[in-house]
């Protein structure tokens, strides 16, 4: 399935980085307990623009899922149906990502299952971040 190729700016370059190295980082705060993402130039909580990175368990939980049937995305449109699950970050649960669970099958997403983050190449180089369920 094509995947986005990130493109990186300033704000969201050290996740990317991290990525890269199969770390998955988030911000974190330096003046109040929050974590964060995705990357703002100040703390949702406290406004603070101290602001740090701090690697998670790389560990989350399925909250709910979707399934795509009219993506706007052209280039997925041949890959449809498929799965759009919402994982809540074990370190933080007002954290979300995106996967698409690669393995599981359309409309078959176990809700609450555990799943662990994992590293797929889309570019020479470059990695992104997704999920799989944990055996
Ligand atoms: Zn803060």
């Amino acid at each position: 399935m094509p995947k986005m190729i990130p493109v990186p700016d300033d704000l969201s370059k050290p996740f990317w980085d991290a990525v890269n190295e199969r770390k998955l980082m988030v911000q974190s705060c330096n003046d109040c307990p929050t974590l964060q993402y995705p990357p703002r130039p100040r703390c949702q909580d406290c406004n603070s623009e101290n602001l740090g990175w701090k690697e998670t368990s790389g560990k989350g939980h399925i909250s709910t899922f979707m399934v795509s049937t009219d993506t706007r995305l052209q280039r997925r449109v041949p890959d449809q149906p498929f799965n759009i699950a919402l994982i809540s970050l074990d370190d933080d649960p007002r954290i979300n990502f995106y996967s698409n669970l690669p393995g599981v099958p359309v409309r078959e997403v176990p809700v609450g299952a555990a799943v662990e983050v994992i590293f797929e190449e889309v570019a020479p180089g470059q990695l992104i971040h997704e999920w799989k369920l944990v055996e």
